[in-house]
C-alpha cells in the first residue's frame, strides 16, 4: 500500500520535531565534545593514578564516538530541513514515493521510504 502525501499540518509537526531534535543533538554533541576534549583532563592531579587515566581515555573515546554519531544525525536532520525548504520532504529520495507520516513520525529525518530502506538493509 502506497503511503499518502503529507498534509501541511503533518509537515509542520514533523518540522517542529526535526528542529527540536536538532537542538537536542547539537547540545549533546557539544557536551560530548567537551567531554572528549583534553581540557577537562589536564590534571588537577587529584586521584590521577594509572587506572583512572585508563578509564578516562576509554570514556573519552566513547564520548568522541557518541559525539560523531550525534553530528551525523544533525547532518541528516539538516538534509531533511533542506528538503522541507525545497518542498521535497516526505518523498523518498530514491524512488520518489511518499514516505508516509507514520514512518516520518518515528524517523523524522528519513530520506528513504520503508521499501528502499529495507532494500538497503538487505544489502541489495
Ligand atoms: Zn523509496
Amino acid at each position: 500500500m502506497a503511503a499518502k502525501k503529507l498534509t501541511k499540518t503533518q509537515i509542520r509537526t514533523l518540522e517542529e520535531t526535526l528542529r527540536e531534535e536538532r537542538a537536542g543533538l547539537v547540545a549533546q554533541a557539544e557536551d560530548l565534545r567537551a567531554e572528549a576534549g583534553v581540557d577537562r583532563w589536564r590534571g588537577d592531579g587529584s586521584g590521577d593514578d594509572i587506572a583512572d587515566r585508563g578509564t578516562a581515555s576509554a570514556e573519552r573515546e566513547t564520548a568522541a564516538t557518541l559525539s560523531d554519531h550525534a553530528s551525523r544525525l544533525v547532518d541528516e536532520i539538516d538534509e531533511a530541513l533542506r528538503r522541507l525548504d525545497a518542498g521535497t520532504y516526505g518523498v523518498c529520495v530514491r524512488c520518489g514515493q511518499h514516505i508516509g507520516f507514520d514512518r516520518l513520525e518515528a524517523v523524522p529525518a528519513a530520506a528513504l521510504c520503508l521499501e528502499c530502506k529495507r532494500r538497503d538493509e538487505s544489502g541489495r
